[in-house]
């Protein structure tokens, strides 16, 4: 496989960080006087989760929810099978559910069902990233950090076949890379 010197860079380091600050303040706004739990999805999201928690400043909760990957696969199934489950009760609690991307919006769309079905007092989604081109299941997505045009991007937590994760910026993987 090809060196990461091969990877464009997408969205740098520095605007990644602007812009969870803003998703941060925004969310620190919607959630005065509360303590919502953050339900982040592994693998993906936990490099955004671990920036956008230090950036909210606000009694909050932290759970994750591991969910089966794409594997080397670049195309969603649309069959989500939940790994590892919440390990606290989220019923009459304020839930935010923590994303790294939206691809056709299946997963979420599953995981938001799969959450409501426990009853929290709100649930809200926040995506880092978007890629509204592929989308199958339109879900409103709160607090979105990027719109991103079509392309398997890695980084920032994302990865490709357990690559490419602790990139401090988001990069377009090259075709080259991808296996047939
Ligand atoms: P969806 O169900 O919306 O099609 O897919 C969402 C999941 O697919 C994400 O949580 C992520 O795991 C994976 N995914 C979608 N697009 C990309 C991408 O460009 N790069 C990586 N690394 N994963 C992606």
């Amino acid at each position: 496989m090809a060196p990461q010197e091969e990877i464009t860079v997408l969205i740098p380091e520095e605007q990644i960080q602007k812009r969870v600050k803003e998703l941060a303040e925004e969310i620190r706004r919607n959630y005065l006087g509360k303590c919502p739990v953050l339900v982040g999805v592994l693998q993906g999201a936990f490099v955004f989760m671990a920036d956008l928690i230090r950036q909210l400043r606000m009694p909050l909760a932290v759970d994750f929810l591991r969910i089966s990957s794409y594997g080397k696969n670049l195309v969603t199934s649309g069959e989500v099978k939940i790994l590892l489950d919440l390990t606290i009760p989220i019923a009459n609690r304020s839930v935010i559910l923590v994303e790294d991307i939206v691809d056709t919006g299946l997963t979420v769309d599953y995981l938001k069902a799969n959450l409501l079905a426990r009853q929290p007092e709100s649930l809200a989604v926040c995506a880092l990233l978007q890629k509204p081109e592929n989308t199958i299941k339109l879900t409103p997505i709160d607090y979105l950090g990027f719109t991103i045009p079509n392309h398997f991007v890695v980084g920032y937590g994302l990865d490709y076949a357990g690559r490419f994760r602790d990139l401090p910026y988001l990069g377009i993987l090259p075709k080259s890379m991808k296996e047939p």
